[in-house]
């Protein structure tokens, strides 16, 4: 499936490389936001006054950071990860999440040790947030390849978007088999075992 000659593999963490449990809809309804709209969460809170936003995101960290510290590892997570370090392929993550619960995230999981810190991009980290594709241009650029030479691969459209606006090659995964988005992506898959 992926090339062999595909050194660098980067995930989405949250319902990629743990079991799905963000509930956006809910958060949405917790934070008060508009259910309706099109922008994401991030987005939705980036475009209040400050002195709004400082309360509602740290609701937001917190409620993360619960849903952090119970999270599992999706199936074949640790397989694969395990292979693909033993084949020296460098891995990183661009996530939405924020230090804190990604540390959490992965310690919880027991993904922790598969990715150096600086290997890890976060809504904290300075990039704009996918699906804007700065996040992954930032490790491509770490990496001083192109972004072709990489693999993006998360359960979300917007993951597909930052990599196709990156360059990356796209992995969809949908550990319920539905693809709500259709099949946007350059290969799509149900499990991370598929990627073995
Ligand atoms: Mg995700």
């Amino acid at each position: 499936m992926i090339s062999p000659d595909i050194q660098h593999w980067i995930f989405d963490l949250d319902g990629t490389l743990t079991k799905p449990v963000h509930d956006f809809t809910e958060i949405r309804g917790m934070l008060g936001l508009d259910l309706d709209s099109e922008l994401g969460i991030l987005e939705q809170l980036y475009e209040l006054p400050r002195a709004a936003r400082a309360p509602l995101f740290a609701r937001l960290d917190a409620f993360e950071l619960e849903l952090a510290q119970t999270a599992e590892p999706s199936d074949g997570a640790h397989a694969l990860l395990e292979s693909l370090r033993s084949r020296g392929i460098r891995l990183g993550i661009v996530t939405r999440n924020n230090d804190i619960n990604v540390d959490a995230t992965l310690k919880a999981a027991g993904l922790d040790g598969f990715f150096d810190r600086d290997q890890v991009v976060t809504r904290e980290t300075g990039p704009t947030p996918k699906p804007d594709p700065d996040g992954i241009l930032h490790l491509v650029g770490r990496w001083s390849i192109e972004a072709e030479r990489a693999v993006m691969i998360g359960n979300h459209l917007i993951d597909v978007e930052a990599g196709r606006g990156a360059g990356t090659i796209t992995v969809l995964l949908d550990q319920n088999g539905v693809f709500e988005w259709g099949r946007p992506a350059d290969f799509h898959i149900e499990s991370l075992a598929e990627l073995l």
